[in-house]
């Protein structure tokens, strides 16, 4: 772990020498994290240029749904490893054609455990959590988001059909991690869509 810090800190080094704001996108299978960061780059609307590394155990699916909105995209296919480390996004930084001053997006594996433990080089840790996952994971996983900058709770147009309780869940971050930032949303309907952005927009690198 101490190696994988060292490497961190040499991505971050790199990161603010380009005046480039990194976040990673953490959160299970399928709560959303591609069609958020789809998202976000039509509703950053070019106020922030925008490059993405996608990470996945296996295939390029995710990259090639990026690559259509036009911004620079890099896939890592860990080949079995369920998280990300900084190793692997030194190499794809050596590659990937990074937007001074802009916002690189870091789609981690779909995991809510060892992704928190891994120091990417990033600036802020985002984490995305969906209606239908139900509204109980804060306590079954609080590592990933006692250390969230952001929490976003994607699909919410599905909340009357199931029975996530959104009072409980900010409680619950209320409780855990007063300082995330939670935005509710979804990328199907474009509720909160905008306050999401608005909050992107206006990152920049913290030492
Ligand atoms: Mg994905
Ligand atoms: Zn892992």
């Amino acid at each position: 772990m101490a190696a994988n810090d060292a490497v961190a800190t040499e991505n971050r080094r790199f990161l603010d020498g380009q005046a480039v704001v990194a976040l990673n996108v953490m959160g299970s299978p399928g709560a959303g994290k591609t069609s958020l960061i789809e998202n976000t780059i039509r509703w950053l609307n070019n106020r922030r240029c925008v490059a993405v590394i996608e990470g996945d155990i296996a295939t390029n699916y995710d990259a090639e749904r990026i690559a259509r909105t036009g911004v620079p995209v890099i896939q890592i296919a860990t080949g079995g490893e369920c998280h990300l480390d900084a190793a692997m996004i030194k190499q794809a930084l050596a590659d990937l054609d990074l937007p001074r001053g802009g916002i690189l997006l870091i789609e981690n594996v779909g995991n809510l455990v060892c992704p928190a433990e891994y120091d990417l080089g990033e600036h802020f840790r985002v984490v995305v959590a969906s209606v239908p996952e139900g509204d109980d994971k804060i306590e079954k996983y609080p590592a990933i988001y006692r250390r969230a900058d952001a929490v976003v709770v994607n699909k919410a147009d599905l909340a009357e059909m199931s029975d996530f309780r959104f009072d409980r869940f900010r409680m619950q971050i209320q409780n855990i991690n007063s300082y995330a930032s939670l935005f509710e949303l979804s990328c199907k309907t474009g509720e909160g869509l905008s306050a999401w952005a608005d909050w992107i927009a206006q990152l920049r690198c913290r030492n």
